[in-house]
């Protein structure tokens, strides 16, 4: 048997289109700010594809670059100053940070209003609550999005996440516990890893080490969502060993253009529902 392939690419496309269609047909501009510290160059590339996506659907993006050496207090002087503009609808810090900048301290003076990243403290708290008003960080809304769009009952199944990261790990662990899935989390000091992992009906890796899970993880007709994005030599690869996973599982992401391209399109998404937010209520 060979997994059908989660298309991220084709299934963002489409939900680019549509609020495409949204935004121009209700005559509205949502505005996003990103603010970029440094000169990492992944950091600039990433920014670079937010830019020209929200561009193509008809979101304005401004984006506030500052030095390496900007201290904490010139990053928070900026988010105040976007807080307050009240034609700004999203605001948006490119991860990482410099290493003297703490990102916690950072993402909680975004006013959770404005965080369409989902990384403040309170829209954390209201993932957990269940409550429809909180932002959902991109990525894992994406990865909920993209095993919607093969299955929407989820109850019951055994969901296993490989990786406990703020931005991922964690929040899609608590969205697939909402959905009523039996929901474990594997992490570095996870014992019997293959083991656990081959009783997940949904299998969700975002670990950060190249082809690190082999079909020997894989419970037969599986749903397999790679995060991982590792840079090597054979060029970009998943966290899963596509190949000999397909072989075993009914469904799986492939990498790039699984993930990734969905991460985009929730940007997109959050900034336009930021808007209506702030615009209806
Ligand atoms: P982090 O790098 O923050 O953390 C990695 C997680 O993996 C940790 O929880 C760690 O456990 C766990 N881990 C490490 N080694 C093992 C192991 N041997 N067995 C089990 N668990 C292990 O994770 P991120 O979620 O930020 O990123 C993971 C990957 O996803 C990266 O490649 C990143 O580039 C990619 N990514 C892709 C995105 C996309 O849009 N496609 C978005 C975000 C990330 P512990 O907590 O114990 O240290």
């Amino acid at each position: 048997m060979t997994a059908q392939i989660l298309d991220g690419k084709q299934i963002a496309q489409q939900i680019r289109q549509e609020l495409k269609q949204k935004i121009s047909t209700q005559c509205i501009t949502p505005e996003l700010a990103v603010i970029i510290v440094g000169n990492d160059p992944a950091s600039e590339i990433y920014v670079r594809s937010k830019e020209k996506a929200c561009q193509e659907v008809g979101i304005k993006v401004d984006t506030y670059r500052l030095t390496p050496d900007s201290s904490a207090e010139e990053l928070i002087n900026l988010i105040d100053e976007l807080n307050n503009n009240h034609s700004v609808n999203g605001i948006l810090v490119q991860l990482p940070l410099p290493k003297h900048l703490n990102p916690q301290e950072i993402l909680t003076k975004i006013k959770p209003e404005k965080d369409i990243d989902g990384f403040h403290p309170l829209n954390t708290g209201l993932i957990i609550q269940k409550q429809p008003s909180a932002f959902i960080p991109c990525t894992p809304k994406g990865i909920l999005r993209l095993i919607h769009n093969i299955k929407h009952n989820l109850s019951g199944l055994n969901a296993v996440i490989v990786g406990r990261s703020q931005i991922v790990g964690l929040p899609i662990s608590h969205l697939l516990l909402n959905e009523n899935c039996t929901v474990t989390i594997a992490h570095s000091k996870t014992q019997n890893l293959a083991e656990i992992c081959k009783k997940a009906d949904i299998l969700v890796v975002s670990v950060g080490k190249s082809e690190f899970i082999t079909k020997d993880y894989i419970k037969p007709e599986a749903i397999v969502i790679d995060v991982g994005i590792n840079r090597t030599p054979n060029g970009i690869k998943g966290d899963v060993k596509f190949a000999e996973a397909s072989e075993k599982a009914s469904y799986i992401t492939p990498v790039p253009g699984g993930v990734g391209p969905m991460t985009i399109a929730m940007l997109l998404e959050n900034t336009y529902e930021a808007y209506l937010k702030q615009n209806h209520s």
